[in-house]
C-alpha cells in the first residue's frame, strides 16, 4: 500500500502562516471593534450582575476561542500590510454575521458563500491576497490558489491541523477515517480532503448516533451495500466500497461537535468492530483519537456548570445560526432550561417578543412571553465565533427593555 500523498501541496512563494508582524496595530483595531466594557466588568465580578430584579450569570468560558482570535487578527494584519491590494477570504472567516460584515466594510471580499459579490476563484489574479479561514480549506482549493500564485495568509487553527495529522496518519496506515461532523461544514470538507491526498485513502462522515447506527448495521451485516451507499452518497470519498473500506477504521471529529456525542459514537463503532473482528485483532481494525478542541470542550463544560449550579429561568446563547459550536451550546443548555439562540442582540425585540432559532431547527422563529414578568435568573454564553461586544450589547439591550440603565448597577 502506497504511503505517498497523491497531492503534494506546494506552498506558494508568499505564504504567511505566523502573522505579518503587525500584531500591535491589529490588536488596537480589534479592541475598538469587539471589546465590551460590560463583559470585562462581569469577568472581574464573578461573572454575575444584578440589574433590578434581573440576575445575569455569564458562563466561565464563552466567546472568541484562540483559533478565531488569531484568524480575525490576521485578517486585520493583512489589511494593514496590503492596503492597495485586493484581499479575499475563501469563505466566511468565522460563522458570525457581525464579523463577516465587518470584513466587507474593511474591503475584504468573499470568494464563496452568502457574502460573496463579483469575484470568485476564477477571477483571482496572482497579485491578490487570499486569507484561508480558521476551518482550513480543502487540498484542492489550496492547490488551486498555489497554482494562481496568490499571496496566502493561512489562519488554519492549530487544533484543526492536529485533526488533519490524525486523518493523514489513518490514510497512510490504510485506515478509513470516520469523521463525526457535518459533511458540508468547511472544516469537515477540509479535513476529509486530507484523507484522499493518499492513494487508497478514504473517509466517511457521520453526523450523529443515528447515522453511526447505520454504519454499525452495515458492519454487522444488517444493512445492504445499496442502502448504505444511498444514505451516505454525499458523505463518502470517491470509490468508497463499504465491504472493503470499513474493515479498518479510525475515528476523528470535527473540532466543534458535542464532545459527549463524539465519545459515544467512537465507543459504538468500537463495539461494532469488536463484535465483527474480536478483541484479539482490534488494533488492526479500529483506532480512535478525540479531536474535539479544548476551546469547544471548555465552552461546553462551562455551560453545563452554569445550568447545573443555577436554577436559571432562561439562557441566552449568542452566535451565528450556522455556527456548529454555538448550536451545541444551545443543545446542552436546553436540556436544563429554556435556551434561546440569538444571532444578534436585535433579536430581543421587546420584553414580550424574541426572534431565535430553536435547538435542532434550522429556521429562526418568533416567540412571545419569553421573559418572566417579575424577577428572573438569566444565563448568558456565546459561541467561539461571537465577539464580546455582541454579548455586552445583548445584556444591555435586555436591561433597557426592562427600563433599567445597566451603568447604574455596575457602580453599585
Ligand atoms: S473552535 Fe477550536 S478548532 Fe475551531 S478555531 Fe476555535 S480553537 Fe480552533
Amino acid at each position: 500500500m502506497s504511503s505517498l500523498p497523491l497531492v503534494e501541496t506546494a506552498q506558494p512563494q508568499q505564504y504567511f502562516q505566523k502573522g505579518l508582524g503587525l500584531k500591535a496595530v491589529a490588536q488596537e483595531q480589534l479592541s475598538r471593534h469587539y471589546h465590551s466594557r460590560l463583559v470585562e466588568y462581569l469577568r472581574t465580578h464573578e461573572h454575575n450582575l444584578r440589574v433590578g430584579n434581573l440576575h445575569f450569570f455569564l458562563a466561565k468560558e464563552f466567546g472568541f476561542c484562540y483559533g478565531v482570535d488569531r484568524a480575525v487578527e490576521y485578517a486585520y494584519q493583512a489589511r494593514e500590510k496590503f492596503p492597495e491590494r485586493r484581499i479575499f477570504l475563501t469563505g466566511e472567516i468565522i460563522h458570525n454575521p457581525h464579523v463577516n460584515y465587518r470584513m466587507l466594510e474593511m474591503g475584504i471580499g468573499f470568494l464563496s458563500g452568502q457574502y460573496s459579490q463579483d469575484v470568485s476563484f476564477e477571477n483571482l489574479r496572482k497579485e491578490d491576497v487570499v486569507i484561508l479561514p480558521a476551518f482550513g480549506v480543502t487540498t484542492a482549493e489550496f492547490q488551486r490558489l498555489s497554482n494562481i500564485g496568490c499571496i496566502m495568509i493561512d489562519t488554519t487553527c492549530g487544533s484543526v491541523l492536529n485533526v488533519w495529522k490524525r486523518v493523514e496518519q489513518y490514510a497512510r496506515d490504510g485506515f478509513t477515517s470516520v469523521i463525526h461532523g457535518k459533511y458540508s461544514h468547511e472544516e469537515t470538507r477540509a479535513t476529509s480532503s486530507q484523507a484522499t491526498k493518499y492513494e487508497h485513502g478514504h473517509f466517511l462522515v457521520v453526523c450523529d448516533m443515528e447515522e453511526t447506527e447505520m454504519v454499525c448495521a452495515y458492519i454487522a451485516g444488517r444493512l445492504s451495500r445499496e442502502e448504505f451507499l444511498f444514505h451516505f452518497k454525499n458523505a463518502l470519498s470517491p470509490g468508497f466500497e463499504p465491504e472493503q473500506h470499513l474493515q479498518k477504521i479510525g475515528v476523528a471529529n470535527q473540532t466543534t461537535m458535542l464532545s459527549s456525542e463524539s465519545l459515544a459514537i467512537a465507543e459504538r463503532l468500537k463495539q461494532a468492530m469488536l463484535t465483527r473482528y474480536g478483541s484479539g485483532d482490534i488494533a488492526n481494525h479500529f483506532r480512535n483519537f478525540d479531536t474535539i478542541c479544548s476551546a469547544t470542550q471548555d465552552r461546553q463544560d462551562a455551560v453545563l456548570e452554569l445550568v447545573k449550579q443555577q436554577r436559571l429561568d432562561l439562557m441566552l446563547v449568542i452566535g451565528g445560526y450556522n455556527s456548529s459550536n454555538t448550536n451545541h451550546l444551545v443543545d446542552l443548555a436546553s436540556t436544563y432550561t429554556k435556551a434561546y439562540h440569538i444571532d444578534d442582540p436585535s433579536c430581543l425585540e421587546s420584553v414580550d417578543c424574541i426572534r431565535h432559532k430553536p435547538s435542532g431547527q434550522s429556521e429562526e422563529v418568533t416567540s412571545r412571553e419569553w421573559l418572566p414578568k417579575g424577577g428572573a435568573k438569566i444565563g448568558l454564553t456565546a459561541g467561539a465565533s461571537t465577539p464580546n461586544n455582541k454579548v455586552g450589547e445583548a445584556l444591555e439591550r435586555l436591561t433597557q427593555l426592562r427600563g433599567y440603565n445597566v451603568e447604574d448597577w455596575m457602580m453599585s
